[in-house]
Protein backbone atom coordinates (compact mmCIF):
# COMPACT_ATOMS: atom_id res chain seq x y z
CA UNK A 1 0.00 0.00 0.00
CA UNK A 2 1.63 3.60 -0.70
CA UNK A 3 0.22 6.87 -0.45
CA UNK A 4 1.51 9.91 -1.42
CA UNK A 5 1.17 13.47 -0.29
CA UNK A 6 1.80 15.96 -2.93
CA UNK A 7 2.14 19.30 -3.12
CA UNK A 8 1.93 20.25 0.93
CA UNK A 9 4.53 22.78 3.01
CA UNK A 10 5.96 20.41 4.50
CA UNK A 11 7.51 20.39 8.27
CA UNK A 12 10.75 18.11 7.71
CA UNK A 13 14.08 18.85 8.91
CA UNK A 14 13.55 21.89 11.27
CA UNK A 15 12.50 23.86 8.13
CA UNK A 16 8.83 23.98 5.95
CA UNK A 17 9.50 23.50 2.34
CA UNK A 18 7.41 22.87 -0.62
CA UNK A 19 8.08 18.77 -0.93
CA UNK A 20 6.42 15.39 -1.64
CA UNK A 21 5.61 12.40 1.45
CA UNK A 22 5.88 9.02 -0.12
CA UNK A 23 4.39 6.39 2.72
CA UNK A 24 4.88 2.87 2.19
CA UNK A 25 2.46 0.77 4.56
CA UNK A 26 3.00 2.14 8.32
CA UNK A 27 6.37 3.98 7.38
CA UNK A 28 7.30 7.02 5.53
CA UNK A 29 8.97 5.54 2.60
CA UNK A 30 10.62 9.11 1.31
CA UNK A 31 10.34 12.98 1.55
CA UNK A 32 11.46 15.04 -1.61
CA UNK A 33 10.91 17.90 -3.52
CA UNK A 34 9.06 16.02 -6.89
CA UNK A 35 8.16 12.59 -5.91
CA UNK A 36 6.87 10.48 -9.08
CA UNK A 37 5.49 7.16 -8.16
CA UNK A 38 1.90 5.39 -8.83
CA UNK A 39 0.85 5.31 -5.20
CA UNK A 40 -2.99 3.67 -4.47
CA UNK A 41 -4.03 6.91 -2.92
CA UNK A 42 -2.75 10.25 -3.69
CA UNK A 43 -3.69 13.15 -1.32
CA UNK A 44 -3.49 16.92 -2.79
CA UNK A 45 -1.30 19.11 0.32
CA UNK A 46 -1.63 22.07 -1.91
CA UNK A 47 -1.58 25.76 0.57
CA UNK A 48 -1.60 23.03 3.51
CA UNK A 49 0.72 23.03 6.20
CA UNK A 50 2.01 19.41 6.74
CA UNK A 51 3.78 18.17 9.94
CA UNK A 52 4.29 15.37 12.27
CA UNK A 53 1.63 14.20 14.55
CA UNK A 54 0.78 15.19 17.68
CA UNK A 55 2.33 13.25 20.69
CA UNK A 56 1.12 14.19 23.83
CA UNK A 57 2.45 12.98 27.41
CA UNK A 58 0.32 14.18 29.30
CA UNK A 59 -2.90 12.44 29.24
CA UNK A 60 -5.14 10.69 32.63
CA UNK A 61 -7.65 8.30 30.08
CA UNK A 62 -10.16 6.05 32.82
CA UNK A 63 -7.94 7.99 35.65
CA UNK A 64 -9.77 6.81 38.60
CA UNK A 65 -10.48 9.03 41.92
CA UNK A 66 -12.38 6.48 43.58
CA UNK A 67 -15.53 8.99 43.89
CA UNK A 68 -15.09 10.17 40.56
CA UNK A 69 -13.82 8.63 37.11
CA UNK A 70 -12.05 10.75 34.17
CA UNK A 71 -15.01 10.12 31.92
CA UNK A 72 -12.38 10.09 28.66
CA UNK A 73 -11.52 6.32 28.37
CA UNK A 74 -8.80 5.18 25.89
CA UNK A 75 -11.61 4.95 23.12
CA UNK A 76 -13.12 8.48 23.40
CA UNK A 77 -10.00 10.27 24.36
CA UNK A 78 -7.76 8.91 21.76
CA UNK A 79 -11.02 9.62 19.17
CA UNK A 80 -10.60 13.23 20.44
CA UNK A 81 -6.84 13.31 20.30
CA UNK A 82 -7.01 12.41 16.98
CA UNK A 83 -9.40 14.74 15.54
CA UNK A 84 -6.93 17.27 16.68
CA UNK A 85 -3.79 16.07 14.72
CA UNK A 86 -2.56 14.10 17.79
CA UNK A 87 -1.60 10.59 16.72
CA UNK A 88 0.14 9.51 20.12
CA UNK A 89 -0.57 9.65 24.04
CA UNK A 90 1.37 8.13 26.87
CA UNK A 91 -1.23 8.23 29.75
CA UNK A 92 -0.14 8.96 33.38
CA UNK A 93 -1.65 5.93 34.67
CA UNK A 94 -3.81 5.66 38.79
CA UNK A 95 -3.41 3.87 41.66
CA UNK A 96 -4.73 0.77 42.55
CA UNK A 97 -4.68 -1.01 45.87
CA UNK A 98 -1.75 -0.30 48.19
CA UNK A 99 0.85 -2.49 47.48
CA UNK A 100 0.14 -3.29 43.76
CA UNK A 101 3.25 -4.09 42.19
CA UNK A 102 3.64 -1.80 39.02
CA UNK A 103 3.47 -4.95 36.58
CA UNK A 104 0.16 -4.98 37.65
CA UNK A 105 -0.70 -1.62 37.39
CA UNK A 106 0.13 -1.01 33.65
CA UNK A 107 -1.52 -4.66 33.22
CA UNK A 108 -4.77 -2.96 34.21
CA UNK A 109 -4.25 -0.13 31.80
CA UNK A 110 -3.23 -2.50 28.76
CA UNK A 111 -7.01 -4.36 29.87
CA UNK A 112 -7.98 -0.34 29.40
CA UNK A 113 -6.28 0.19 26.24
CA UNK A 114 -5.64 -2.75 24.06
CA UNK A 115 -8.40 -3.24 21.76
CA UNK A 116 -9.70 0.37 22.51
CA UNK A 117 -7.04 3.02 21.25
CA UNK A 118 -7.65 4.55 17.96
CA UNK A 119 -3.71 5.94 17.97
CA UNK A 120 -0.94 5.22 19.10
CA UNK A 121 -0.34 4.99 22.94
CA UNK A 122 1.91 4.05 25.67
CA UNK A 123 2.20 4.62 30.03
CA UNK A 124 4.18 5.92 32.41
CA UNK A 125 4.54 3.83 35.15
CA UNK A 126 3.51 5.79 38.52
CA UNK A 127 4.57 5.49 41.94
CA UNK A 128 1.95 6.05 44.79
CA UNK A 129 3.94 4.58 47.49
CA UNK A 130 7.79 3.13 47.78
CA UNK A 131 9.04 -0.17 48.81
CA UNK A 132 12.35 -2.45 48.36
CA UNK A 133 9.88 -4.56 45.63
CA UNK A 134 8.37 -1.37 43.50
CA UNK A 135 11.88 0.60 43.43
CA UNK A 136 13.12 -3.30 42.05
CA UNK A 137 10.13 -3.02 39.55
CA UNK A 138 11.61 0.42 38.00
CA UNK A 139 13.92 -1.55 36.24
CA UNK A 140 11.51 -4.77 35.02
CA UNK A 141 9.70 -1.75 33.46
CA UNK A 142 12.24 -0.63 31.45
CA UNK A 143 13.81 -3.90 30.47
CA UNK A 144 10.30 -5.87 29.71
CA UNK A 145 7.27 -3.79 29.25
CA UNK A 146 9.12 -1.19 27.37
CA UNK A 147 7.44 1.44 29.90
CA UNK A 148 10.96 4.03 30.66
CA UNK A 149 9.35 6.87 32.87
CA UNK A 150 7.34 6.86 35.66
CA UNK A 151 5.40 9.45 37.54
CA UNK A 152 5.89 10.36 41.28
CA UNK A 153 3.56 13.03 43.01
CA UNK A 154 4.88 15.77 45.59
CA UNK A 155 1.14 16.27 46.82
CA UNK A 156 -2.02 14.18 47.09
CA UNK A 157 -2.62 11.19 49.44
CA UNK A 158 -0.19 9.17 46.35
CA UNK A 159 2.54 11.05 47.66
CA UNK A 160 6.20 10.39 48.61
CA UNK A 161 8.25 12.19 50.86
CA UNK A 162 12.03 13.30 50.25
CA UNK A 163 13.75 10.15 51.28
CA UNK A 164 11.04 8.33 48.73
CA UNK A 165 11.72 10.54 46.08
CA UNK A 166 15.51 10.21 46.41
CA UNK A 167 15.46 6.31 45.99
CA UNK A 168 13.03 6.41 43.13
CA UNK A 169 15.70 9.21 41.39
CA UNK A 170 18.67 6.87 42.20
CA UNK A 171 17.12 3.75 40.96
CA UNK A 172 16.21 6.02 37.65
CA UNK A 173 20.02 7.28 37.38
CA UNK A 174 20.99 3.50 37.43
CA UNK A 175 18.09 2.44 35.22
CA UNK A 176 17.93 5.57 32.52
CA UNK A 177 14.24 5.91 33.46
CA UNK A 178 12.74 9.49 32.96
CA UNK A 179 11.29 10.27 36.44
CA UNK A 180 8.20 12.56 36.10
CA UNK A 181 7.14 14.87 38.75
CA UNK A 182 4.11 16.91 39.85
CA UNK A 183 5.58 19.53 41.83
CA UNK A 184 3.69 21.34 43.91
CA UNK A 185 4.46 22.02 48.33
CA UNK A 186 1.71 19.57 49.82
CA UNK A 187 1.72 20.90 53.57
CA UNK A 188 1.74 24.49 52.37
CA UNK A 189 -1.39 24.26 50.29
CA UNK A 190 -3.20 21.74 53.25
CA UNK A 191 -2.74 25.04 55.58
CA UNK A 192 -3.98 27.58 52.89
CA UNK A 193 -6.55 24.95 52.25
CA UNK A 194 -7.67 24.79 55.33
CA UNK A 195 -7.86 28.37 55.88
CA UNK A 196 -9.91 29.32 52.88
CA UNK A 197 -12.47 27.10 54.18
CA UNK A 198 -12.29 28.61 57.98
CA UNK A 199 -13.08 31.45 56.10
CA UNK A 200 -15.53 30.63 54.03
CA UNK A 201 -13.45 31.82 50.95
CA UNK A 202 -14.79 28.73 48.58
CA UNK A 203 -15.37 30.34 45.36
CA UNK A 204 -13.42 28.83 42.43
CA UNK A 205 -10.92 31.51 42.34
CA UNK A 206 -9.87 30.71 45.88
CA UNK A 207 -8.57 27.54 44.18
CA UNK A 208 -6.00 29.59 42.94
CA UNK A 209 -5.20 31.75 45.61
CA UNK A 210 -4.50 28.63 47.89
CA UNK A 211 -1.92 27.12 45.36
CA UNK A 212 0.01 30.06 44.52
CA UNK A 213 3.41 30.40 42.60
CA UNK A 214 5.81 29.55 45.61
CA UNK A 215 3.79 26.25 46.37
CA UNK A 216 5.04 25.31 42.81
CA UNK A 217 8.34 27.05 42.90
CA UNK A 218 9.59 24.98 45.80
CA UNK A 219 8.71 21.99 45.35
CA UNK A 220 10.46 22.39 41.75
CA UNK A 221 13.59 23.64 43.62
CA UNK A 222 13.61 20.95 45.44
CA UNK A 223 13.39 18.14 43.03
CA UNK A 224 16.35 19.92 41.17
CA UNK A 225 18.25 19.38 44.76
CA UNK A 226 17.56 16.13 45.13
CA UNK A 227 18.22 14.91 41.46
CA UNK A 228 22.17 16.74 42.23
CA UNK A 229 22.12 14.45 45.64
CA UNK A 230 20.81 11.13 43.07
CA UNK A 231 23.24 11.99 40.23
CA UNK A 232 21.15 13.81 37.83
CA UNK A 233 19.07 11.50 36.63
CA UNK A 234 16.85 12.52 33.61
CA UNK A 235 13.99 14.56 35.63
CA UNK A 236 11.22 15.81 33.97
CA UNK A 237 8.91 18.58 35.53
CA UNK A 238 4.99 18.03 34.30
CA UNK A 239 3.17 20.97 33.99
CA UNK A 240 4.86 23.67 34.69
CA UNK A 241 2.73 26.72 35.52
CA UNK A 242 4.43 29.80 36.91
CA UNK A 243 7.21 32.55 36.32
CA UNK A 244 8.90 31.46 39.88
CA UNK A 245 8.34 27.79 38.85
CA UNK A 246 10.37 27.96 35.24
CA UNK A 247 12.74 30.74 37.11
CA UNK A 248 13.86 27.58 39.48
CA UNK A 249 14.59 25.11 36.23
CA UNK A 250 16.23 27.93 34.37
CA UNK A 251 18.62 28.12 38.22
CA UNK A 252 19.21 24.78 38.45
CA UNK A 253 20.39 24.35 35.08
CA UNK A 254 22.47 27.40 35.56
CA UNK A 255 23.77 25.92 38.37
CA UNK A 256 24.89 22.69 36.15
CA UNK A 257 21.83 20.26 37.10
CA UNK A 258 21.76 18.30 34.11
CA UNK A 259 19.03 16.25 32.52
CA UNK A 260 16.15 18.49 33.36
CA UNK A 261 13.09 18.58 31.56
CA UNK A 262 10.71 21.36 31.57
CA UNK A 263 6.33 20.90 30.22
CA UNK A 264 4.28 23.29 30.80
CA UNK A 265 0.19 22.36 28.81
CA UNK A 266 -1.80 24.49 26.58
CA UNK A 267 -3.95 25.75 29.46
CA UNK A 268 -1.23 27.71 30.98
CA UNK A 269 -0.52 29.36 27.73
CA UNK A 270 -3.54 30.77 27.31
CA UNK A 271 -6.34 30.85 30.40
CA UNK A 272 -5.62 33.11 32.74
CA UNK A 273 -7.00 33.05 36.54
CA UNK A 274 -9.61 35.40 35.49
CA UNK A 275 -11.70 32.26 34.09
CA UNK A 276 -12.11 31.15 37.85
CA UNK A 277 -14.32 34.49 37.99
CA UNK A 278 -16.59 33.60 34.95
CA UNK A 279 -20.46 33.73 34.87
CA UNK A 280 -19.70 34.47 38.71
CA UNK A 281 -18.34 30.96 39.73
CA UNK A 282 -20.56 28.58 37.32
CA UNK A 283 -18.32 28.80 34.69
CA UNK A 284 -15.06 29.59 36.73
CA UNK A 285 -15.94 25.51 38.53
CA UNK A 286 -14.79 24.42 35.16
CA UNK A 287 -11.48 25.20 35.40
CA UNK A 288 -10.79 23.24 38.97
CA UNK A 289 -7.68 21.82 38.57
CA UNK A 290 -4.08 21.25 39.40
CA UNK A 291 -1.64 23.76 39.35
CA UNK A 292 -4.65 26.44 38.71
CA UNK A 293 -4.99 28.68 35.82
CA UNK A 294 -2.25 31.43 36.39
CA UNK A 295 -1.39 35.24 35.89
CA UNK A 296 -0.87 37.00 32.57
CA UNK A 297 2.62 37.33 33.45
CA UNK A 298 2.63 33.85 34.03
CA UNK A 299 1.37 32.87 30.76
CA UNK A 300 3.95 36.00 29.19
CA UNK A 301 7.06 33.99 31.09
CA UNK A 302 5.98 30.87 29.60
CA UNK A 303 5.80 31.93 25.73
CA UNK A 304 8.80 33.27 26.37
CA UNK A 305 10.73 29.96 27.64
CA UNK A 306 9.50 28.28 24.70
CA UNK A 307 10.93 31.40 22.61
CA UNK A 308 14.33 31.13 24.77
CA UNK A 309 14.32 27.46 24.55
CA UNK A 310 13.72 26.86 28.78
CA UNK A 311 10.23 24.74 27.78
CA UNK A 312 11.30 21.44 26.24
CA UNK A 313 7.20 20.15 26.17
CA UNK A 314 3.83 21.25 26.30
CA UNK A 315 1.29 18.64 27.10
CA UNK A 316 -2.15 18.29 28.29
CA UNK A 317 -3.34 16.95 31.34
CA UNK A 318 -6.24 16.09 29.58
CA UNK A 319 -8.61 14.48 32.12
CA UNK A 320 -11.92 15.49 31.96
CA UNK A 321 -14.99 15.56 33.99
CA UNK A 322 -18.51 16.57 33.39
CA UNK A 323 -19.16 19.95 34.01
CA UNK A 324 -23.05 18.82 34.55
CA UNK A 325 -22.87 16.07 36.57
CA UNK A 326 -19.58 16.44 38.39
CA UNK A 327 -18.31 19.95 38.42
CA UNK A 328 -21.18 22.56 39.10
CA UNK A 329 -22.56 21.30 42.14
CA UNK A 330 -19.09 22.63 43.20
CA UNK A 331 -19.04 25.90 42.15
CA UNK A 332 -19.65 27.33 45.49
CA UNK A 333 -17.36 25.20 47.21
CA UNK A 334 -14.15 24.23 44.93
CA UNK A 335 -12.52 22.60 48.06
CA UNK A 336 -14.84 18.86 46.89
CA UNK A 337 -14.83 19.46 43.32
CA UNK A 338 -12.84 17.01 40.56
CA UNK A 339 -10.06 18.74 39.51
CA UNK A 340 -8.91 18.24 36.01
CA UNK A 341 -10.31 19.73 32.75
CA UNK A 342 -10.22 18.71 28.92
CA UNK A 343 -7.70 19.45 26.32
CA UNK A 344 -6.33 16.66 24.38
CA UNK A 345 -8.46 17.69 21.16
CA UNK A 346 -7.05 21.46 21.55
CA UNK A 347 -3.61 21.23 22.14
CA UNK A 348 -2.06 21.43 18.15
CA UNK A 349 -4.39 24.37 16.62
CA UNK A 350 -4.75 26.08 19.90
CA UNK A 351 -0.79 26.05 20.38
CA UNK A 352 0.14 26.62 16.28
CA UNK A 353 -2.62 29.48 16.18
CA UNK A 354 -1.21 31.60 19.21
CA UNK A 355 2.55 30.72 18.50
CA UNK A 356 2.50 31.60 14.85
CA UNK A 357 0.54 34.78 16.16
CA UNK A 358 3.53 35.30 18.42
CA UNK A 359 5.73 34.94 15.34
CA UNK A 360 7.27 31.69 17.01
CA UNK A 361 8.60 29.30 14.16
CA UNK A 362 6.03 26.42 13.43
CA UNK A 363 9.43 24.16 13.31
CA UNK A 364 10.11 25.46 17.26
CA UNK A 365 6.40 25.19 17.95
CA UNK A 366 6.54 21.47 16.29
CA UNK A 367 9.45 20.74 18.37
CA UNK A 368 7.61 21.32 21.79
CA UNK A 369 4.15 19.33 20.30
CA UNK A 370 5.63 16.36 18.76
CA UNK A 371 9.77 16.22 18.49
CA UNK A 372 10.60 16.51 21.61
CA UNK A 373 8.04 15.05 23.91
CA UNK A 374 8.83 11.67 21.28
CA UNK A 375 12.60 11.97 21.92
CA UNK A 376 12.37 12.51 25.69
CA UNK A 377 9.91 9.35 26.45
CA UNK A 378 11.93 6.51 24.08
CA UNK A 379 10.10 7.36 21.07
CA UNK A 380 12.48 9.49 19.27
CA UNK A 381 13.64 6.69 16.62
CA UNK A 382 9.60 5.91 15.15
CA UNK A 383 7.32 9.32 16.65
CA UNK A 384 8.25 13.05 16.20
CA UNK A 385 9.24 13.84 12.58
CA UNK A 386 8.19 13.25 9.21
CA UNK A 387 11.38 11.85 7.97
CA UNK A 388 12.44 8.13 5.79
CA UNK A 389 12.16 5.40 8.48
CA UNK A 390 9.66 6.94 10.73
CA UNK A 391 5.87 5.82 11.33
CA UNK A 392 4.02 7.57 8.85
CA UNK A 393 2.04 9.32 11.43
CA UNK A 394 0.96 12.94 9.62
CA UNK A 395 -1.20 15.76 9.85
CA UNK A 396 -2.58 18.55 7.41
CA UNK A 397 -3.39 21.74 8.52
CA UNK A 398 -5.98 23.78 6.26
CA UNK A 399 -5.11 27.77 6.83
CA UNK A 400 -8.87 27.26 7.61
CA UNK A 401 -10.03 30.22 10.54
CA UNK A 402 -12.84 28.61 12.99
CA UNK A 403 -14.17 28.97 16.49
CA UNK A 404 -13.38 26.04 18.88
CA UNK A 405 -17.17 25.34 20.14
CA UNK A 406 -18.71 22.57 22.27
CA UNK A 407 -20.24 21.35 19.44
CA UNK A 408 -17.39 20.61 17.04
CA UNK A 409 -15.92 18.52 20.04
CA UNK A 410 -15.18 14.62 20.36
CA UNK A 411 -14.35 13.93 24.02
CA UNK A 412 -16.75 12.48 25.89
CA UNK A 413 -16.87 15.88 28.09
CA UNK A 414 -19.57 18.19 27.91
CA UNK A 415 -17.86 21.42 27.94
CA UNK A 416 -14.60 22.64 26.18
CA UNK A 417 -11.86 24.84 28.27
CA UNK A 418 -11.24 26.99 24.57
CA UNK A 419 -15.11 27.71 23.82
CA UNK A 420 -14.57 30.36 21.92
CA UNK A 421 -11.07 30.70 20.80
CA UNK A 422 -10.74 31.20 17.12
CA UNK A 423 -7.81 29.08 15.73
CA UNK A 424 -6.31 30.05 12.46
CA UNK A 425 -5.45 26.34 11.50
CA UNK A 426 -7.92 23.18 11.02
CA UNK A 427 -6.93 20.05 11.15
CA UNK A 428 -8.34 18.73 7.71
CA UNK A 429 -6.22 15.33 7.24
CA UNK A 430 -4.75 12.83 9.83
CA UNK A 431 -2.48 10.05 8.72
CA UNK A 432 -1.66 7.57 11.45
CA UNK A 433 0.93 4.37 10.93
CA UNK A 434 0.44 5.07 7.45
CA UNK A 435 -3.63 5.02 7.63
CA UNK A 436 -5.52 7.74 6.68
CA UNK A 437 -7.69 8.54 9.68
CA UNK A 438 -9.27 11.43 9.29
CA UNK A 439 -9.44 13.54 5.34
CA UNK A 440 -12.06 16.62 5.33
CA UNK A 441 -14.27 15.55 8.13
CA UNK A 442 -14.88 11.90 7.19
CA UNK A 443 -13.45 10.42 10.13
CA UNK A 444 -12.92 6.60 9.67
CA UNK A 445 -10.61 5.02 12.53
CA UNK A 446 -11.44 1.65 13.99
CA UNK A 447 -11.89 1.32 17.48
CA UNK A 448 -8.55 -0.67 18.62
CA UNK A 449 -6.94 0.27 15.54
CA UNK A 450 -3.94 2.02 17.79
CA UNK A 451 -0.68 0.14 19.38
CA UNK A 452 0.85 0.15 22.30
CA UNK A 453 4.60 1.56 21.75
CA UNK A 454 7.51 -0.07 23.80
CA UNK A 455 9.34 2.63 24.46
CA UNK A 456 13.40 2.62 24.36
CA UNK A 457 16.48 4.47 24.42
ZN1 LIG B 1 -1.66 15.13 35.24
Amino acid sequence: MHCLIRNGQVLTGGQVKKSDILIEDEKIKEVDENIDYPADEIIDAKDKLVIPGGVDVHTHMNLDLGKYVSIDDFYSGSLAASYGGTTTIVDHIGALEKGASLKKMIDHYHDLADGRAVIDYSFHGALYEVSDELIDEIAGLYRDEGVVSVKIYTTYSGKLDDDEILRVLKKAKETGTVVCVHCENDKSIEELRKEAKEQGNLDPIYHAKTRPPATEAEAINRLAYLSELAGYPKLYIVHTSTKEGLEEIKLARKRGVKNLYCETCTQYLTLDESYYYKDGNAEGIKYIMAPPLRKTEDIEALWQGIIDGDVDVIATDHCPFYYGRDKSPYKDNFLDCPGGGPGVEERMEVVISEGLKRNIPLAKLIDLLSYNPAKIFGMGHIKGQIKEGFDADIVILANNPYTISQENRHSNCDYTSYEGFVSNYKVHTVISRGELILTNGKYSAKEGRGKFIYRKF
